[in-house]
């Protein structure tokens, strides 16, 4: 069998890009870190210089300071004044050299940040690709081939699969698209396009094969796709029932009234009904229960028992 891309596969390469990440983010923090000593050392010279300088100049200050105070109180009053104005010019200066010490001593403190947050980021893509491995491990790996021959999106169509019970899904191998699907009329005489096919594979898992589908108004394309495999999984999910639950199926089926059933052609044939349950409860399960509630409340019940592989 031709290998698509799976779920499975999604969660590997994107563990693998977190992997990744988390290396490289590994490699920069130390790195960083590695850097840090003769950086901090750099710094912390240059705050000191700074910090003298700062030192000198307030000792400046106070010369001017107290020598216009002397003028001013000697009655010289022009003096007293340019004194103060050079006193006033030098304080800042000195307020300058104490912010450049800040800004250093900031930049100091940004740089140890700097590797701790690579490390924190290292850790956090480390923990997420581990957490991603897991749920590799039982991710589906279904293959799911639609887009190329049908139009449709292969992706929307995963993210539909990722809403369904993943353990039907489970035995499903491929969900392909096949325009010219058809079956022969007993005699071989005639054939008939057909909408879709499911058939179990010698070594025990699915084929889904979907037909080329009619156009149905107020549905996209894949709105239809996405009925037709919801309605096969149906299938499927039936085939995996316990004798009992499937006992309990017909019992529900049997006691239907005629104008009850959620389609009209399900009437006479409970898995064709129970297909129809299951695809109206995965896509619009308000309306199964305005329908029947007894069946509304028996697929939400199969559907909580096969969400976990
Ligand atoms: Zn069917």
């Amino acid at each position: 069998m031709a290998r698509g891309h799976t779920r499975q596969e999604d969660f590997l390469a994107r563990a693998a890009s977190l992997h990744s990440e988390a290396h490289r983010e590994g490699v920069r923090g130390r790195t960083l870190k590695a850097q840090y000593p003769q950086a901090r050392a750099q710094l912390l010279e240059q705050i000191t210089q700074l910090r003298r300088e700062a030192d000198e100049v307030a000792q400046r200050f106070r010369q001017r300071y107290s020598a216009a105070s002397d003028a001013y109180s000697a009655g010289e009053k022009a003096l007293a004044k340019s004194l103060s104005l050079e006193g006033k010019s030098v304080q800042a200066e000195c307020e300058s050299l104490n912010s450049q010490a800040s800004t250093l001593r900031g930049h100091l403190n940004s740089l140890r940040a700097e590797y701790e947050s690579a490390f924190r980021a290292a850790e956090t893509a480390k923990r997420q690709a581990e957490e991603v491995e897991i749920g590799a491990k039982t991710a589906r790996t279904t293959v799911v081939k639609i887009a190329t021959s049908a139009g449709g999106d292969d992706e929307a169509v995963e993210n539909f699969l990722d809403s369904l019970p993943q353990s039907v899904l489970q035995h499903v191998q491929e969900i392909t698209h096949d325009p010219n699907l058809a079956w022969t009329s007993a005699d071989g005489r005639t054939k008939v396009e057909s909408r879709r096919r499911t058939e179990w594979l010698p070594g025990g898992g699915v084929r889904i094969q979907i037909g080329s589908q009619p156009k149905k108004p107020g549905l996209s394309s894949l709105d239809v796709i996405n009925a037709t495999i919801a309605h096969e999984l149906g299938h499927v999910c039936y085939d995996t029932l316990s004798d009992d639950s499937k006992a309990e199926w017909f019992a529900l089926h049997t006691e239907t009234p005629v104008d009850r059933f959620i389609a009209h052609d399900v009437f006479d044939n409970d898995e064709e009904d129970f297909a129809e349950c299951f695809r109206f409860h995965a896509i619009e399960p308000k309306t199964l229960q305005k329908h029947d509630v007894k069946k509304a409340l028996f697929m939400k019940g199969i559907f909580s028992m096969f969400v976990h592989p």
